[in-house]
């Protein structure tokens, strides 16, 4: 069950965050302590018994991290009338649901109950007490939220939720803000009864909530089962990544039951310890693709080589590795150049500098590096035994193919170049950078009658081998494109 809260402030405010979402939601959840006083009463009573959906009573005190302030007697009025205007459900503080069925009792309500506590509190907080808290109050939902700081801490609301589910306990848990989002994409996979959604962008209440439409449609968490198998994107930071608009909706295509989920990861040693054992496999990203390397037990392709993955599997025996970028560049190279014997020279000395130089030595190119701190390209020209320069040099080593892997001309900085001019005699440039796809780098070269060749080509060749690497399922460069198109247009 997918939840929206209605946070107004105003009625208008209200009626349009239930236009936007009321398709995705299955339930309402009224935010009484953030709507304007000025809308109350009869009004607000209309606005319950209207309402096309089931509401949720809820008027969260400022110390549960919500905004009313005044006396506990005034807030459970708010929550009484909706509740006799047909609130389905009222949510009530732990710390308050004495007192609250007192009240509910001498005014002769008997309110369906959601027993709620939030920890403000950055991290993981000591899972099994709150659970025998809340199980203790005897409600008809309990609800569990906390604040985490980094993607490991969803284990939390994994064991909460287990906790709930053998005991046949109807249970909402949720690890708030970014690093969080997997728990509330998760929480059929984890067996919980519902999760929260914005109505829209900016418009939910409390950070980290995606909103009902990419919950629903996007993600699709409300048809996730325990069988579901779970892969994401492991890095830091992870929200940029548009690889939940492609794998998803893939995936769904092929009616295979699989979820993407994005994990903004810090820790990454935690994170494998405590959440790894619940996926398949996943993407990894910046800063993790070479510390993920050093946990894998075995390769694919050259990756061992390499020194860093951007895609594992979990095995029986451990992790498996692949680099699918380093392959992906190339391919998209030789598919207007073949490289072997070529004079390539790569622009950067990082992680994608790195790959694409081992697997162009691979198939015989005469590779060359050039870097702005010349001493990163001395190291990884040493390393790989091939000839390097400062990034102001570059025209010495009349390179025929030119290949960007630095982040110069990356989006929002898309006026800058690695390189004042494209030295005479480059006949091919390639750009890692996918966002934009046309970067200055590239328009200069084509000026200078290079052809060229954009990171998007790369991105969507280094997307369909890591689909098949993590799921077996095949797909085509043309379905990622327009998948990766769409994306960048509406998010
Ligand atoms: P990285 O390890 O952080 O390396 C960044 C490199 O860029 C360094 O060599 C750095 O030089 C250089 N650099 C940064 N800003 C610069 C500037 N203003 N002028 C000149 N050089 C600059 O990053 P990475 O993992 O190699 O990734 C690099 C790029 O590849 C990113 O744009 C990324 O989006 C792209 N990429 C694309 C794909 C795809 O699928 N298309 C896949 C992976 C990566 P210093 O050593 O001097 O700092």
């Amino acid at each position: 069950m997918i939840i929206v809260p209605i946070v107004g402030p105003s009625a208008a405010d209200a009626r349009r965050q239930v236009r936007a979402s009321v398709r995705d939601a299955d339930m309402f959840e009224l935010r009484l302590d953030l709507l304007s006083a000025r809308w109350s009463g009869p009004a607000l009573a209309a606005f319950i018994r209207g309402s096309k959906r089931p509401v949720i009573a809820t008027c969260r005190p400022v110390r549960e991290g919500g905004r009313f302030e005044g006396p506990e007697e005034d807030r459970f009025a708010r929550i009484g009338d909706a509740v006799r205007a047909g609130a389905a459900y009222a949510d009530c503080e732990q710390d308050a649901v004495g007192a609250f069925r007192v009240w509910c009792g001498t005014r002769h309500l008997r309110p369906r109950l959601i027993v709620s506590q939030h920890i403000l509190t950055p991290g993981l907080p000591a899972i099994g007490a709150a659970y025998r808290r809340l199980r203790a109050a005897r409600a008809d939902v309990i609800k569990f939220v906390y604040t985490a700081t980094d993607a490991w801490e969803i284990s939390g609301v994994q064991a909460f939720l287990r906790r709930a589910a053998r005991d046949r306990q109807p249970a909402i848990a949720i690890a708030m803000g970014e690093a969080g989002e997997a728990s509330r994409v998760l929480y059929r996979v984890f067996g919980g009864w519902a999760t929260f959604a914005a109505a829209s962008d900016g418009e939910g209440s409390a950070p980290g909530q995606p909103t009902a439409a990419v919950m629903r449609r996007v993600f699709r968490a409300h048809e996730r089962t325990a069988r579901t198998r779970v892969y994401g994107l492991v890095g830091q930071p992870v929200r940029q990544s548009k690889g939940i608009y492609i794998h998803n909706p893939l995936y769904a295509r092929a009616g295979f039951n699989g979820i993407y989920v994005r994990f903004p990861v810090t820790d990454l040693d935690r994170f494998i310890r405590r959440v790894g054992p619940l996926l398949r496999g996943c993407s990894v990203t910046l800063p993790h693709k070479a510390a993920m390397a050093k946990k894998c037990g075995t390769f694919t392709g050259s990756a061992a080589c390499i020194g860093a993955v951007n895609t594992v599997v979990r095995t029986r025996t451990g992790w498996r590795g692949a680099n699918t970028d380093a392959a992906a560049a190339l391919d998209a190279i030789e598919r207007k150049m073949a490289v072997s014997g070529r004079r390539i020279t790569i622009l950067g000395a990082g992680g994608a500098a790195r790959a694409i130089a081992v697997e162009a030595v691979r198939r015989g190119a005469r590779v060359t590096l050039a870097n702005r701190t010349a001493a990163r390209a001395a190291t990884l020209g040493n390393e790989l035994g091939v000839p390097w320069c400062p990034l102001a040099a570059v025209g010495k080593m009349e390179p025929e193919i030119l290949v960007n892997t630095t982040a110069a001309g990356m989006w929002p900085a898309v006026h800058d170049s690695p390189l004042r001019e494209i030295p005479a005699g480059v006949r091919l440039a390639f750009d890692a950078i996918y966002n934009p796809g046309m970067t200055r780098f590239l328009t200069m070269a084509e000026s200078r009658g290079a052809t060229v060749v954009t990171g998007v080509t790369m991105y969507a060749g280094q997307a369909v081998d890591q689909i098949r690497i993590l799921t077996g399922l095949r797909v085509t460069a043309g379905q990622v494109l327009r998948l990766f198109r769409a994306a960048s247009v509406n998010h």
